[in-house]
């Protein structure tokens, strides 16, 4: 038996954030009424005419540049098929001249993906399956299809099979998609399926540079799913060889339940009919727009990360969570206006996981910060108040009035504390005797007589210096 190394590529279709569509003026909005964003563009209609979004273009460029890829002349071709969500019965797309090519992805850990190319494309609508099980198409009895979907901006970023495992696989993803979130360029929700991941797995012998048959797997829409799915069908391919049989190239499906299954042998080019779409002229972006968007570039999670880690006592995966939220330039913003990095980093990750909280306004939560340090909030208040900043946009003090948290003044406390030893005797004399756990029983007390609002920090320190 031989070691097996497992070969990935992936191919990322990305939803751009865009108002209208590719090619018609209709909405590019998820979550509305079915069939009310299409128009005759979008329906391939006898005489209407496709107009390129110049910010889908705008967009599009920005990713490849984000990725270190070229931005060429491109050709948008005709992708023939026949399919209910395309009623077109074509997707137009790129084909052999694609907008950017040849980038690279470096990962967290250093690994470095090469990018093949991002093209193009329309999206197509959306079938939905009644009747059978788990919405598929055996079984079912009803088909209803929604054209919102079709005509919606995609690119497509097709990496190099210069994957090597299923964690860096995820990485990939992850970190593409923090790109995607901090240059602002699409939502990347993989399980809205604004990002669409496919992954094309092969193994080979450890050594060996040969790249062996893969197979496609659909319908990942999660991080999990991904990992699952790569492993599954790594050793698949595995157990075949060593069986002496060998995998088909085909396009399989992943199942929730573990498995992957045949969907379909994989299509070839030539399957599709490509011709470049004669209703579209050359795309062919000059230097000074190129120029333009690269100085617009934000700053891209890598450089993010360098940041929080030269700001803050952080490690990497923390300096990672922050960034690949979307609230590296909050925690930026809130230490600017005197925040404490280590506290403003520690609220992002642990408190601040809840969407839309990039919208949170950076002086207030630095605000919070430095009521939460001077004692004016305990922890537990502050992250109450924190909550509701993000839900109601109000400011710290006027949500800490609401609720009377108000600073306990420290004399006052020390009054409670010792109220407190002498209501619980025994507790106190088990503390005297090293029996620290005890202390809970008066802090307990402390915390119900002040209906919680006592700082749990300050009373262990009174407990501390009246044991001497
Ligand atoms: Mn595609």
């Amino acid at each position: 038996m031989s070691e097996w190394e497992t070969v990935i590529g992936l191919e990322v279709h990305v939803e751009l954030a865009t108002n209208t569509k590719l090619f018609s003026h209709a909405p590019n909005r998820f979550g509305d009424e079915p069939n009310t964003n299409v128009t005759p563009v979008c329906l391939g209609l006898p005489g209407s005419l496709p107009v390129l979004n110049r910010r889908a273009v705008e967009l599009a460029m920005t990713i490849g540049i984000a990725l270190g890829c070229e931005i060429q002349p491109s050709v948008f071709h005709r992708k023939n098929y026949f399919y209910p969500d395309m009623p077109k019965d074509y997707q137009v797309s790129q084909y052999d001249q694609p907008i950017c090519i040849n980038g690279s992805l470096d990962l967290p850990n250093g690994t470095r993906i090469g990018i093949e190319r991002a093209h193009l494309e329309e999206d197509a609508g959306k079938t939905t399956h009644l009747g059978g099980e788990d919405g598929r198409i055996h079984g079912a009895s009803e088909a209803l299809v929604d054209y919102n979907r079709a005509g919606v901006p995609l690119l497509e970023v097709v990496s190099r099979p210069d994957i090597r495992s299923a964690e860096d696989a995820r990485a990939y993803v992850e970190e593409l998609r923090a790109i995607l979130v901090a240059t602002g360029a699409s939502e990347a929700r993989l399980e809205e399926g604004s990002m669409r991941v496919d992954a094309n797995v092969s193994v080979r012998p450890v050594g060996s540079e040969e790249l062996r048959t893969r197979c496609e797997i659909k319908n990942l829409n999660s991080l999990r799913s991904l990992q699952r799915a790569i492993k599954y069908e790594a050793d698949r391919h595995i157990a075949m060889y060593e069986g002496e049989e060998a995998p088909r190239q085909e396009t399989r499906h992943w199942s929730e339940e573990g498995k992957t299954h045949t969907l379909r042998s994989k299509e070839e080019a030539n399957d599709y009919r490509y011709f470049p779409e004669p209703d579209l002229v050359l795309l062919d972006p000059d230097s000074d727009w190129i120029q333009r968007i690269s100085a617009g570039m934000p700053e891209l999670p890598a450089d993010q990360r360098a940041r929080l880690l030269s700001v803050a006592e952080i490690n990497m995966e923390t300096a990672a969570t922050v960034v690949n939220r979307g609230l590296s330039p909050l925690v930026f913003a809130a230490i600017a206006a005197g925040a404490d990095p280590e506290r403003a980093i520690t609220h992002a990750v642990q408190n601040l996981a809840i969407d839309g909280a990039s919208g949170l306004d950076a002086n207030h939560f630095a605000e919070l910060i430095q009521m939460e340090q001077s004692g004016a909030l305990t922890a537990t208040q502050t992250k109450q108040v924190l909550t509701e900043m993000v839900d109601s946009g109000v400011d710290p003090s006027s949500i800490a009035e609401t609720h009377g948290f108000e600073a306990m003044d420290s004399d006052e406390l020390e009054i409670l504390v010792d109220r407190a030893i002498s209501e619980n005797p025994e507790a106190w004399t088990k503390f005297c005797d090293g029996e620290d756990k005890v202390q809970g029983v008066i802090v307990g007390a402390v915390m119900k007589a002040t209906k919680g609002q006592a700082d749990g920090k300050a009373i262990n320190s009174i407990l501390q210096q009246r044991r001497g």
